[in-house]
Formats: C-alpha cells, sequence, structure tokens
C-alpha cells in the first residue's frame, strides 16, 4: 500500500530507502517536499501533497535525519504515523553509535541494513490498525440517562439557563464523569461569582441568580430607554439632503460623469494645477528607485543591555523577552525536548497572533519551530534562547522570500524588447487601494523612464475613472512631456461605466501595443496572438498598462467569474493581489478565495493564478505586520510592493528582516 519509505540526511544523502512494487519513483515527491516544505520552513503540520501523493515526514534534529513516507492521497491509512514513529525509534537505536562516533563520515560509509526491520515493522503497524476493539454499545445503567433522577428533570424557572450552561461546560469531553466533571464546573461559576463581587459570598444560589436577573433587567431597561430618547428636532426630518462641501460643487449634473464625452477612448488627461510636494511627499529620495521597507529595531539595543548587565535578571514581562527568558535556564549539552519548548511555544503563538498574524498560521509556525528544534543538542555556548529565537527568525525570512522573485523593471525591459507592453492587472476587495497603488506603481515607473497606459476597467464603482483621471492628471503635471522628449508619460484608458471590463483591458492593451487608439493596429486583439512584427513603432505605442479593476468581495461567484475571464483573455504578465496590511485572517481569506476562484472560474486547463500581492496601508499598523507573513506563507507568493501611505513616493518593496525585526519587537 505504501508507495515508498525514504530516510535521508538533512545534508541530502539518503541512507535507505524503500520502494513499494507499483508506487512511482520517491525522487521528485521528496524533492518536492524539501523544495516547498523543508527549505521553506513551512513544516507545521507533518504532511504534503504532491500531485497523486501524500508524503508524510519525521524529522530527527538530534541526528540531523529526515523520515518520509509516500502514498496514494485516495487513501486513508491510519497507521502511517506510527509506521513512522515506529522506524525513526528503530533506526536511531539502531544505528546510534554509528551516528555519534563517526558523525558524517558514517552517514558517508554507512551500511544500513535495515530491510527486515522495515518490513517488521510495517507488518506490525497494519496489523495493529485492522485489530481494533469492537465497539459496544454502553448499557442504560452506565449512561448519564440513568444517573438522573426523576427530581432533577422536572424544570424550575430558575434552574434552566444554570442546567444549560453546566451541560454546555461538559459537553464532549466527558462520558462517564458525572460528579466528579460537574464539581469543577460549578466551582468555577462560584469563583467568578465571587471575583465579581465580593459582597454576593453569603447570598444563597437561587439569591444570586434573583439579583442577576434583576440586574439584568436593570440594565436593559436603561438601555431601552436610552434608544427610544426622543431624537433632536432637527433628525427627525425625513429625507435626506444632499450634502454640500465647501470646495465642491453641489450642482449633480457636473458630477455626472456617465455621459462623458471622453468615453470610449484614451484620453491624455490635462495638466492640472497642484502642490506637487503635496504628492511627491519625501523631497530628498532618489526619482525611480524603490526604497526597501524600513524598520528600526530596539532589538538589538535590547541585546546590547543583556550583554553589559549578564548578572540582572530582565525586569520585562510580557512579550517576547519573557518568552526568552524563560528558555535561558536550559544550556549545554541537553536535548531540547516537547516539553521544554511547549510553554514557550504558546507564548509564541499568543505573541505572533498578537501581531496580527492569523491564528491557524501562528500555530503551525510554532509547530515547525518545535519540530526543528525537538531532540536538537545545544552548543555549550549557545543558549536556548537564542537558539529558539534564531529558529523562528529564519523561519519567518525565509517565509517572506518565496521562491519566485518578481523583478517588474526587467520584465518590463524584456517586454519593451519584444516590443510589446508589459501588463499588471489588479484585483482586490474594495477600498483596499488598488486606484491609489496603481497611481503610486506608475509614478515609479514613469521615474524609471516607462510610459504607462492606465486601463479604467472599473467599470462600476462611481468615481473610480474620475479618481484616475485626477491620478492621470497630476503624474502628467510631475512628469509632463517636455520633460521626457515630447512623450506623453501617462495615459488613461477609459470607457466609462457599466461595460465589460474584459473587452476594455483588451482595448486597452491594443491600443497600448500601437498607441492607435481604440485597438486600431490588430483587429481581432493582437496582444494573445503576439502580434510582433506588424506592431509599429515603439515610440507611438506604451511601455506598460495597467489595468485597474472593480473591487469584489471573495465570495461573489458572478463577479469572481467576470475576473477570471478579464485575466484568462487578455493573459496579463503579472496578476497583484492588492490587500491590506491592517486586516489579519481576513486577508489570508481574501486572497486564498480569489485564488481558488481564479482556478475554479478559469476554462483554460492551466489557469492564470495571482501571481504576487501589493500589501497597502503598512504604514496605519506600526508593528502590527502578522499579515505580511500570513499572506505568503499560506500561497508562496511574494509581496511585490508595500504601500505605505497616501502620496506617490510612498511605496516600498519588502525587506524580509525589517519586517521580522517589527514582528520579532516585545
Ligand atoms: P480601491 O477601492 O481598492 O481602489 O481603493 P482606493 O485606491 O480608492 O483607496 C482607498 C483608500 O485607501 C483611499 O483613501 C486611499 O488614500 C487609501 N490608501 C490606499 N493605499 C494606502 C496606503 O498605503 N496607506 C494609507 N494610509 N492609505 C492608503
Amino acid at each position: 500500500m505504501l508507495d515508498f519509505f525514504t530516510i535521508f540526511s538533512k545534508g541530502g544523502l539518503v541512507l535507505w530507502c524503500f520502494q513499494g512494487v507499483r508506487g512511482p519513483a520517491a525522487t521528485a515527491p521528496v524533492n518536492a517536499l524539501i523544495r516547498s516544505v523543508l527549505l521553506q520552513e513551512r513544516g507545521g503540520n507533518n504532511s504534503f501533497t504532491h500531485e497523486a501523493l501524500t508524503l508524510k515526514y519525521k524529522l530527527d534534529n538530534q541526528f540531523e535525519l529526515v523520515f518520509v513516507v509516500g502514498f496514494q492521497k485516495i487513501l486513508t491509512l491510519t497507521y502511517v504515523d506510527k509506521l513512522i514513529d515506529d522506524v525513526h525509534k528503530e533506526f536511531r537505536d539502531k544505528y546510534r553509535n554509528e551516528f555519534q562516533q563517526k558523525g558524517a563520515l558514517g552517514l558517508l560509509n554507512g551500511t544500513f541494513d535495515f530491510k527486515d526491520d522495515f518490513m517488521r515493522l510495517l507488518r506490525d503497524a497494519e496489523e495493529s490498525s485492522k485489530v481494533r476493539a469492537p465497539t459496544v454499545m454502553k448499557t442504560f445503567e452506565q449512561s448519564l440517562k440513568s444517573q438522573k433522577t426523576v427530581k432533577c428533570m422536572i424544570e424550575t424557572r430558575g434552574e434552566k439557563p444554570k442546567e444549560k450552561v453546566k451541560n454546555k461546560k461538559n459537553k464532549g469531553s466527558k462520558k462517564d464523569g458525572t460528579e466528579a466533571v460537574a464539581a469543577p464546573s460549578k466551582a468555577s461559576v462560584g469563583d467568578k461569582q465571587l471575583s465579581a463581587a465580593g459582597e454576593k459570598e453569603e447570598l444563597t444560589k437561587d439569591e444570586i441568580l434573583q439579583k442577576n436577573r434583576e440586574e439584568f433587567f436593570r440594565r436593559h431597561m436603561k438601555a431601552g430607554e436610552k434608544s427610544r430618547s426622543p431624537k433632536p428636532d432637527a433628525q427627525k426630518e425625513k429625507g435626506k439632503k444632499p450634502r454640500v462641501w465647501d470646495l465642491g460643487n453641489s450642482n449633480a449634473k457636473v458630477l455626472d460623469y456617465s455621459n462623458s464625452a471622453t468615453n470610449g477612448s484614451a484620453e491624455t488627461c490635462p495638466v492640472e494645477e497642484f502642490d506637487p510636494d503635496m504628492a511627491l511627499g519625501d523631497k530628498n529620495r532618489e526619482p525611480g528607485r524603490l526604497y526597501d521597507l524600513e524598520y528600526e529595531s530596539d532589538d538589538e539595543a535590547e541585546e546590547e543591555k543583556v550583554v553589559q548587565n549578564p548578572s540582572k535578571p530582565s525586569v520585562k514581562k510580557g512579550g517576547l523577552g519573557g518568552m526568552f527568558g524563560m528558555l535561558k535556564g536550559l544550556v549545554g549539552s541537553k536535548s531540547l525536548t516537547r516539553g521544554d519548548m511547549d510553554p514557550v511555544l504558546e507564548k509564541m503563538k499568543d505573541h505572533l497572533i498578537a501581531k496580527n498574524v492569523a491564528a491557524e498560521i501562528a500555530v503551525q509556525l510554532c509547530e515547525s519551530v518545535a519540530k526543528k528544534l525537538e531532540g536538537k543538542v545545544m552548543g555549550t555556548f549557545t543558549t536556548v534562547t537564542s537558539t529558539v529565537k534564531q529558529a523562528l527568525q529564519e523561519a519567518l525570512v525565509q517565509i517572506l522570500q518565496p521562491q519566485r522573485r518578481v523583478d517588474v523593471l526587467r520584465d518590463v525591459m524584456d517586454a519593451q524588447r519584444h516590443r510589446r507592453p508589459y501588463v499588471i492587472t489588479f484585483c482586490g476587495v474594495n477600498g483596499v487601494g488598488k486606484s491609489t497603488n496603481l497611481a503610486k506603481i506608475s509614478f515609479w515607473l514613469i521615474e524609471n523612464g516607462f510610459s504607462v497606459l492606465i486601463a479604467a476597467c472599473d467599470t462600476f464603482r462611481a468615481g473610480a475613472v474620475e479618481q484616475l483621471r485626477t491620478h492621470t492628471r497630476r503624474l502628467n503635471a510631475l512628469h509632463p512631456p517636455e520633460s521626457h522628449g515630447g512623450r506623453t508619460m501617462v495615459q488613461l484608458y477609459e470607457k466609462g461605466y457599466g461595460k465589460d471590463a474584459a473587452g476594455i483591458a483588451m482595448e486597452a492593451i491594443s491600443y497600448g501595443m500601437c498607441g492607435a487608439g481604440g485597438g486600431g493596429c490588430c483587429p481581432g486583439h493582437c496582444r494573445p496572438l503576439r502580434c510582433l512584427p506588424a506592431a509599429p513603432a515603439r515610440n507611438q505605442g506604451f511601455d506598460v498598462v495597467l489595468v485597474d479593476t472593480a473591487g469584489r468581495m471573495q465570495d461573489n461567484a458572478p463577479l469572481m467569474t467576470a475576473l477570471a475571464k478579464l485575466i484568462a483573455v487578455n493573459a496579463p504578465d503579472l496578476v497583484l493581489f492588492v490587500g491590506e496590511a491592517l486586516v489579519g485572517n481576513e486577508a489570508v481569506d481574501q486572497l486564498v478565495k480569489f485564488n481558488k476562484a481564479l482556478a475554479d472560474h478559469s476554462m483554460a486547463q492551466t489557469p492564470r493564478l495571482i501571481d504576487g500581492i501589493v500589501l497597502t496601508k503598512f504604514d496605519t499598523i506600526d508593528d502590527k505586520v502578522g499579515a505580511a507573513i500570513s499572506m505568503t506563507y499560506i500561497t508562496s507568493k511574494p509581496i511585490v510592493f508595500v504601500g505605505t501611505g497616501q502620496t506617490y513616493c510612498d511605496l516600498r518593496s519588502l525587506n524580509a528582516k525589517a519586517v521580522v525585526a517589527a514582528l520579532m519587537k516585545a
């Protein structure tokens, strides 16, 4: 039933391997496991799926070994966990001396004759899964019902809610304990009441209940009165009056752009007069440079203090200082056990969750760190504090540096060489900052000498087109054609509202290809066909087309289908998911569902998924940077840009170390 079982060293030496009769070779799936899980620090749940296989693995950190078993994922093999544990134990016990005495050389020259032992363990494990005690039905006497008296089944008004609470508390955990189990819950209820109000100590249960109920009614009566309190006369007036802004225009006709004369065209927005300093922010920056995220960690300062005063115990409580402090005692040649680490891991998990890492991911991360350290023998001069901290930091940095890096400038130049525009599509829910960050990216591209065509494909949200028009005007004001040899550096392609977004994107891309307007050069749309030889001189086209899409909720199937269509039809070079750093679990949910929806709603055999992330509003979260970890952990997609404010210069590239420093800060 097993496809393979392999034991290899962390250095990559295969020590022993069992190959099932018809199973596929272990090489490809094990390589995938190493690449995607072990090297990427995603070892939280001991299980990995590769094509049709499920791989389960176990690490031995003392001897630096990895045990991997592979089997078809449609099978439910209940004995696999036991088998892997048994094999691990047997193998290390059998070859303990070799590992301890000869070290790495022992692994190289060692002969590991383990087949008979393995077959025995496999047989035992298979047998143990078959032999399961038949489930015997409980007799009535053994059941909870039999222990109830008729009296306790009679419900009195006051007792009803209490019984319910008690039952709820005991539910699921205990089948046999009645008195013994009920007692602590009673005590805990009592404790709470005592701590809540000392004077209630002498009251009987019924009196406490009565008092609580009276209090409850009193509070609710008050709330009711409040909510029913008469409103001031001014608010009573029915109907809403349109608000007139001081600097705005109250005339609705003026604001109605739905019949705009510019519909259906690429608009060269007139140069706007505005305060460029406000739009630019930092004046001392180097134009066109995408700065790394910065974060000043006081971690190093803290460590320095520790070195200076080694005898003084840290007075800091809670946070990571406290957490790592707990491990300081464990120094020397002791190998770390799960028991040593559990309290620390618990704190570590809470710390990560407090920093906005999604709860499930925090758990998996801690598991991964625990697995990496369990059994590890500490060097004499290394404290467990630093080892655990380092393991967590390494894991976090690894997660933030996914395998695939996106280098937009290099890719744009590559597209330029092929005489076609580089196309980026932005997607995400409403209000996360798609348009704003699209404008920042436009600005950065323009500063790097690339011309940009913005495709207004949010044909749904009122004001979306005008928002892009304003950005286009401002970007043109900052980079007028005069300073670029007469070349218009940014242009808006829009068709107003209510039209098919996929079609507009396609026309914009065609327009960007040749600058001929309305997809003029290549009827039938040249982009998917890449009719490169026919493309006219590049100075008429655009280097980059940025496609803004309407915000949509990840659960809205029709809108997600439309997005999948837009992406499938236009085959952009880069699909960026825009997500806010403000949210923790929600961002993960959005990202996962967007990716899934693109896969589900795409007609193509190999659907086009999200390539990278734009993490916005990073300036609003202080050191609660967990969303960055959650998003990359769950999808392995790189964070390509980070939005750090509302000016055009507030665009950064992700600096994994800075994010990790913020995350580790106590
Ligand atoms: P869209 O609906 O996704 O296109 O979102 P918008 O681009 O309209 O942005 C919504 C709001 O978020 C606007 O008020 C933006 O100014 C603001 N915003 C966007 N990015 C950032 C950012 O990085 N930092 C801050 N503080 N605000 C941002």
